[in-house]
Order: C-alpha cells, then structure tokens, then sequence
C-alpha cells in the first residue's frame, strides 16, 4: 500500500478497536490501482459522527450534518464519512435527507461511478460490489447502478463522467453514455459553481479530447453556461487538443481565444461562470498576451503588462491553438531581460521627485508613468541622475 494509506492506518485502527467497521475509498482507492499518485486519504465508517468524535482528540466538523468529520493526526487531516444512504433529490441535486447507515454496501450503493465505489481494507483486501475492478480493468466509467436513475438524482455526475474520461483516458459506457444523452438538460439546475470545477478538471486533464468527445456527442456542452452558441469551436478544439492545460487561466484564455471572445464577452462568460475577480483579471491579461503574441507584435511593454506566469499561460494556448510563433523560453527570456518588472523597481519614488522640487500632484505620478514605460522600453536606464533628468524635461515639455 502507499505510504499514504500506512500513515493513515493507526485512524483505522483507532476505529476498529472500538467495535466499528473502517475503509479506505473514493479517489484514492482508484488511483492507487491505476497506480497514479494520489493526495487526499478518504475515510468510511460504520461509526456515527459523534462516535468518532470521542475516538480522537482532534476533530474538526468539516460536513458534520453529512456525516464527515476531519481527524487531526500529526499535521495531516483525514476526512472520514460514516456510512450513509441518501433520498429525495427533488431538485435533481444534493439529497433531501442523508440517513447514516451501519452498512458498507448501502455506502458504495450511493457512490457515483463503480470505479469510485471500492473499498480498500488496512491489509489490502478490496471490496467490491458492483464490479469496479473489472470497469477499471476494462478503462471504463460506468454509473453505479441504473445511470437514468443516477443522473436524474444528482446531474452533476453527468459532469463528473467527462470529467473522469479525460483524466484517466477511460470511455464511457454506452448505457452511462445515453443516461447523459437523456438527463443533459437537468445540469442547469445545478449550482454553475459546482459545474464549473467538474468543467476545468476537464481541460486540465491528459487527455481533454476523451471528455470533451461525450460532452459534444451527448450535448451535454449546451447546459452549460454560454456554451450553446460554441459547437463548432468546441470540435475544433476536440480535434486540435493534444494534451492537458495547465491550469485554469489556461483554460478560460483557450476558451477566449478560440471563441474569438472581446473583453467584455470574456468578462461576461467568467461571471456568468461564477469565477473569482482575480481569474477574471489573469484571464483579460493572458487574452490579450494571447493576441499579440500570435500576430507578432509583442514588444516590452507587453511583456512587462502581461508578467512572467501569464506570458507562459498565453503562449502555452497559442501553442495549443498552433499559432504559436516564439518558444515559451524565449518570451521569458526576453522578459526577464527587462531593467524593471515592476514601479517599485524604479530607481527612484514619488518622494525623490518632490524632493527635487517637483510639486505633488496629477502631474507627478505622470511623470512616473513616464519613466516606467521609458525604462520598460529600453530608452532610458534605470539610474538615479537619468531618471530625476528624464523627468524634469518631460514635465518641462509638458507645461
Ligand atoms: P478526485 O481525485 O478528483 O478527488 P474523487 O473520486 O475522490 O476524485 P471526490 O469529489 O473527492 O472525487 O469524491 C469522493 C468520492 O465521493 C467519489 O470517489 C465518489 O465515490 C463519491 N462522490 C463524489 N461526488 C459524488 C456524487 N455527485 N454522486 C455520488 N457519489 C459521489
Ligand atoms: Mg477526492
């Protein structure tokens, strides 16, 4: 077993000694039969909330009311879920009442994919009951159970399957396949937040052509927000993308770029995707990195809006995209090559200019602004006696 699920045991342990029934599952019972890496250990139990409670001296209640609490264990937190079923879903999402059970079959019966429905025993037993193993074996996502029923509960694992497909290089199954066909509308009924993180895992997996193929067929692309207008683009990009990006600017630049979005439709399409302002920012910068860097006019200043992490995010997409026209490495060679990469690192400050006389005001933060881009630029050097010379004949030139 990986050294995860060792330093892991004595949780389990702790559990069994006191009568209940404990196992690893979801994702990190999957991935360590793929052999991939994994990150976080999760944890089921037969033991109710409050019971695990007073088996460890260091809890957290991250998700109390659904049956998970975070032990503490020497700086590592483990997320254990007693073992529940779930009814309701009168809203084709999240369930109307979770019922903690003391059965481990009844908790992998609730799972969405049979991939995602082992359990894993301290001593590597497996536990199997609906043939995950064999999904697994074969590379395929198959809903647990009757997939019209799955994804009418819950729409979201409509997501997930693609999801999936495109991290692990696996297919879907056909009935899985027209469960999605069937149910794609229900997915506007899902909060876009949720939408959204299953979407970019999507394009961040190794292999977005997978997803992205089920996502199309199924018109599943058409729930999403903004999406429906985008078919053509989207197979383009189907066919063109041979690998994973690397984050997600990556992934809103990419989408931006070749649905040949302005900036204030690139603004509309993140907010209408729940995106963090910060994304929204990063994404503006990258697009327009983007346009200058495929039609050849990128010069410093550019370089110096766009900064280091961007111009890789920019021209990663280009690459993808192949438009690309300059090496990653020389872009940032150039870059870093600037005198400055920010105000701050100009020789001199507001407080300088003052003190040599120059009257506080509109005027001298232009005068700065000035510098800035003439230093950027090359045509002056970063040093002291220039820049306080520079300055005077441009506010001179100016009055
Ligand atoms: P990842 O490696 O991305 O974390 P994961 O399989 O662990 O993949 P999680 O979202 O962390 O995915 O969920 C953990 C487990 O909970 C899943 O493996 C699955 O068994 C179950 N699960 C998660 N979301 C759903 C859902 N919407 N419906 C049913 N079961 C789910
Ligand atoms: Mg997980």
């Amino acid at each position: 077993l990986p050294e995860e699920f060792i330093k892991a045991q004595p949780i389990i342990d702790t559990i069994e000694a006191a009568g209940y029934e404990a196992y690893y599952v979801g994702g990190s019972v999957r991935d360590t039969l793929l052999n991939l890496p994994i990150h976080d250990v999760d944890i089921a139990t037969s033991a109710y909330p409050e019971e695990v409670k007073s088996l460890f001296k260091r809890t957290v209640d991250t998700g109390i009311e659904h049956g998970t609490v975070m032990i503490l264990d020497h700086g590592t937190g483990y997320e254990t879920t007693t073992f529940r079923t779930e009814s309701g879903y009168q809203d084709y999402r999240r369930p109307d009442s979770v019922k903690f059970v003391r059965s481990l079959k009844e908790d992998l019966n609730r799972r969405d994919f049979t991939i995602n429905a082992l359990a894993l025993k301290t001593d590597g037993t497996i536990i199997d009951y609906f043939d995950g193993l064999g999904d697994l074996k074969k590379h395929r996502i198959r809903a647990v159970g009757d997939p019209e029923k799955r994804f009418n509960e819950d729409a979201l694992r409509m997501m997930r399957a693609v999801r999936f497909a495109s991290q692990l290089n696996f297919d879907i199954d056909a009935d899985t396949v027209a469960g999605i066909e069937h149910h794609g509308r229900l997915l506007t009924k899902i909060a876009v937040e949720r939408i959204h993180v299953e979407f970019v895992k999507m394009l961040l997996g190794n292999w977005p052509a997978k997803g992205l193929d089920v996502f199309m067929n199924t018109g599943l692309y058409q729930y999403c927000p903004d999406f429906e207008p985008y078919k053509d683009q989207f197979n383009q990009l189907r066919s063109q993308l041979t690998r994973g990006m690397s984050n997600e600017t990556a992934v809103w630049t990419l989408l931006a770029a070749v649905f040949e979005l302005s900036s204030k439709q690139v603004n509309q399409l993140l907010k209408d995707w729940k995106s963090a302002n910060q994304l929204i920012d990063d994404v503006q910068v990258a697009v327009k990195a983007f346009h200058a860097i495929t039609t050849q006019t990128v010069d410093a200043w550019t370089l110096y809006q766009t900064g280091h992490d961007l111009i890789a995010i920019a021209n990663e997409v280009a690459g993808q995209l192949g438009s690309a026209t300059y090496q990653t490495a020389d872009l940032l060679a150039q870059y870093d090559a600037l005198q400055i990469h920010s105000k701050k690192a100009l020789t001199i400050t507001g407080q300088d200019l003052m003190a040599a006389g120059i009257k506080p005001g509109p005027q001298l933060g232009q005068a700065l602004n000035y510098l800035e881009r003439q230093v950027v630029e090359g045509q002056l050097n970063n040093q002291e006696a220039d820049l306080l010379t520079a300055a005077i004949n441009y506010l001179n030139e100016k009055a």
